[in-house]
């Protein structure tokens, strides 16, 4: 499921072919979506001028000209490739296509069909239903261990759980929170509320590390054209636990090495030993 990194790989990825261009066309093969998909979808967006492609939590923001923005989320296996000369046959999964007046084609594959479109007026766009509940953005400035203590409140929910609501820290799922706690040396399964000012301290520069260092691998598969798929957004990463039952712990002497629980019907990976 994509994550703050590969939707922000993603928008990195598309932005050179966005910024500044209008769509020439807009194909729509399927539009059953999460939502369906707006009934005027093709028509609002096609012949207008991208200013440029932002984005808040897992949302992509196609900023248009005028003042229309896009809010594009990915779900669960959503993707964009992008295809600068003739593309592939489309799939049964590959269910919509942008094409740009220089004629590179944008195209949006997702197998489960979670993912989600709808419109919004930039005016208002933080008042949006979708965004306006949402906790703020770990990779700017003023997200610290304050900012983290606040959200989390005096909450007794674990910890884990409190991590993937996107009202606490907007882009965390499962991997990232995994990898972050891992990294901060904290229980999943601890009260959300228990954090001191230093351990919340320890938690948030532990979520920027995590997330910045899969950004720059996203980064680098963008580099390397390394997507022959001309998928963005997914990419090779090493985490410390996340899906690692039962392999050795780094930086951790622990005989039993990683574990798994259950929390919230998802799975976590952890080390009893280190995290506290
Ligand atoms: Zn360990």
């Amino acid at each position: 499921m994509p994550e703050l990194p590969e939707v922000e790989t993603t928008r990195r990825g598309l932005h050179p072919y966005l910024e500044g261009q209008r769509l020439a066309r807009v194909h729509v093969r399927c539009g059953a979506f999460r939502r369906p998909l707006p009934a005027d979808f093709a028509e609002s967006v096609t012949a207008r001028r991208i200013r440029e492609l932002g984005r808040r939590g897992k949302y992509l923001l196609w900023h248009f000209e005028g003042g229309l923005v896009l809010l594009q989320h990915l779900g669960m296996s959503g993707r964009m490739a992008v295809f600068e000369g003739p593309p592939p046959a489309p799939s049964a999964h590959d269910h919509l296509d942008f094409e740009t007046e220089k004629g590179v084609l944008l195209r949006y594959r997702d197998p489960r069909r979670f993912g989600l479109f709808a419109f919004a007026e930039a005016a208002s766009l933080a008042a949006h239903p979708l965004l306006k509940a949402m906790g703020p953005e770990p990779l700017e400035a003023g997200f610290d261990g304050a900012a983290l203590r606040a959200r989390l409140g005096a909450s007794r929910r674990p910890l884990k759980t409190a991590l993937l609501d996107q009202h606490v820290v907007a882009g965390l799922g499962n991997i990232y929170v995994c990898e972050s706690l891992y990294e901060a040396g904290l229980s999943p399964n601890r009260p959300a509320g228990s954090l001191g000012p230093k351990r919340a301290a320890k938690l948030a520069a532990a979520i920027q590390g995590v997330l910045g260092r899969a950004i720059e691998a996203g980064g680098s598969t963008l580099r390397d054209h390394a997507q022959p798929s001309g998928e963005l957004g997914y990419f090779q990463h090493r985490f410390a636990v996340y899906d690692r039952e039962g392999q050795p712990c780094p930086g951790c002497d622990c005989a039993r090495g990683v574990r798994r629980l259950r929390q919230g019907g998802r799975s976590t990976f952890y080390c009893p030993k280190r995290q506290r």
